[in-house]
């Protein structure tokens, strides 16, 4: 016997059915009731909200023979034709792939046919923001002078691309992304008919996972039960099959952040990663649990908001005083920030490192909040009594604590004379890297950027100084400091800002700049003869 998916095996048949769009549901049917049937209706909502199980139901209630209070019978010709899929009433057409005039045409033509039997000929165009403009004008003359027994329902998830001339013909009615609980009610409904045992906690999850969408839920749903045939679903095995890592993974990632151990941030990221688990998901559900916990911080009645189990609420409320709100919203921004990019990254791997280490170092960053974090590590190790006044004071290394005590202290006694400023760990290791980072890069950037000095610009910034007016051309061009940036990024696991200057006047290139490769080479070789 053939597997029939759940999605199309539980696909509602009558209006009672779709769960989610009650406010749509009850128009409709108070329209069927009162014979006030429009010509043109335009559906918009994200995918799997119920927008062509919507139109086809619609279609059943306008042809069905006996009608019971809007929705229909279900059991006349009509209803049965198109439930099977053989009626000539109802028409159902991808505009994604029959986008053209000509496509468009035909229905004109056909349009002026009135039904062979029942009462409308129903058009169900899905995705129609993809049409051509000429398909749009054709459609237009269609809706402009409609026969009556005619109906369109249009069915789009990107209303904003449809010509306003189209938009002003139809009833607009905005499907809802489908909260939580109605999914999840309904996938526990559908799997009591299935008899599959689940747990509560498993079913919860997935609901969450479909983000709004009820074909997703039941889709997600599928692979789970496929996965794990003839057993009960479990929380354990949903987050194995779609690749989840459990809450209390969030929990150590987070109290990691906040003691700014980056070792044990990308370990933990690494731990994932090798059991299986999806970077993007992770992603995902890293920014829902820092979102859960800013809702706990911003109201004690967050709680019944929150999609979380007891002892997870006890861990979360924890580090809901552990961290400040700002921080938080830091953090959020970024990680959403990141879930973007991800979606076409090939190396999402080191993005996501890089995106954890700055939140544990806003050092790296010279935004308005990630200041305001600055700022407040500084004042809370004064309170602490650990701030040291007086020459480090204007010194950037006050703000750089993340630098183990005694190589920074090292630092600052031996070199002191050498170093303009401290060099910012993250410039060091680039400067170490050098070569492994150019051998990494395209053929011309490479050649050029050989015979580069590297210094030290305002601000932390790695500053790269060429002396031939070419070569600074070419590398001084937004794509290639761009693949520059990536390449330090894949090599250090560290976001540095890149200026790239000419080196004019006539002097020697020491006495204008400090040359990093020196002094970074120099406290290597000091270091080896200590040895
Ligand atoms: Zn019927």
């Amino acid at each position: 016997m053939s597997y029939t998916a759940l999605y199309r095996k539980f696909r509602p048949q009558e209006f009672e059915e779709v769960r989610g769009q009650e406010h749509i549901v009850t128009t409709l049917k108070n329209q069927i009731q009162a014979g006030r049937i429009g010509h043109a209706y335009l559906f918009c909502g994200t995918r799997g909200t119920g927008k062509t199980t919507i139109a086809k139901i619609f279609a059943k209630a306008v042809n069905c023979e006996h009608p019971v209070e809007g929705s229909p019978c279900g059991q006349c010709k009509s209803c049965r034709g198109i439930a099977s899929g053989n009626s000539m009433n109802v028409i159902e057409i991808d505009a994604a792939s029959n986008n053209g005039v000509d496509n468009i045409r035909e229905i004109r033509e056909e349009v002026t046919y009135s039904p062979a039997e029942g009462r409308y000929k129903v058009y169900i165009i899905d995705e129609v923001h993809m049409l051509s403009i000429g398909a749009f004008n054709a459609l237009l003359k269609t809706l402009e002078e409609p026969p009556s027994y005619v109906i369109f329902i249009l069915a789009t998830t990107e209303a904003h691309k449809i010509p306003i001339t189209i938009l002003s013909r139809c009833q607009r009615y905005d499907f809802r992304r489908i909260t939580i609980d109605t999914i999840a009610g309904r996938l526990e409904e559908l799997m009591e008919k299935e008899q599959v045992e689940t747990e509560p906690k498993a079913i919860r999850y997935i609901a969450k996972a479909a983000d709004g969408s009820m074909r997703d839920a039941l889709s997600l749903l599928d692979q789970c039960i496929a996965f794990y045939l003839g057993q009960k679903l479990t929380y354990d095995h949903v987050l194995e099959v779609l690749g989840a890592v459990d809450v209390e993974v969030f929990s150590q990632m987070l109290r990691k952040i906040i003691d700014q151990d980056v070792i044990g941030v990308v370990a933990l990221l690494e731990q994932l990663i090798v059991h299986g688990r999806e970077p993007g998901q992770f992603v995902l559900d890293f920014t829902w649990y820092l979102r859960n916990l800013l809702l706990l911080q911003s109201s004690d009645n967050m709680e019944d908001m929150l999609d979380i189990s007891t002892e997870n609420l006890m861990l979360l409320k924890e580090e809901a005083k552990m961290i400040e709100g700002e921080r938080l919203m830091r953090y959020i921004r970024i990680f959403s920030e990141l879930s973007n990019q991800l979606r076409y990254a090939v190396q999402k791997r080191a993005l996501i490192e890089i995106a954890l280490i700055k939140l544990c170092r806003p050092e790296m960053e010279k935004d308005y909040s990630s200041l305001v974090q600055r700022i407040t590590q500084l004042e809370e190790k004064m309170e602490q009594g650990m701030y040291v006044p007086g020459k480090t004071q204007e010194d950037t290394t006050v703000l750089m604590q993340h630098m183990p005590e005694n190589e920074e202290a090292g630092r600052q006694k031996g070199k002191e004379q050498e170093l303009p400023k401290a060099i910012p760990e993250e410039i060091q290791q680039v400067v170490k890297d050098w070569r492994s980072i150019i051998e990494g890069l395209s053929g011309g950037l490479k050649n050029y950027l050989k015979p580069a000095h590297l210094s030290l610009a305002g601000e932390g910034q790695l500053l790269i100084v060429l002396e031939d007016e070419v070569a600074q051309a070419f590398v001084n061009t937004e794509a290639h400091i761009r693949e520059l940036k990536e390449m330090i990024a894949q090599k250090t696991q560290r976001e540095v800002e890149v200026k790239v200057q000419l080196h004019e006047t006539k002097q020697p290139f020491e006495e204008t700049y400090a040359d990093l490769g020196k002094i970074i080479n120099m406290e290597i070789t000091i270091e080896d003869e200590e040895e």
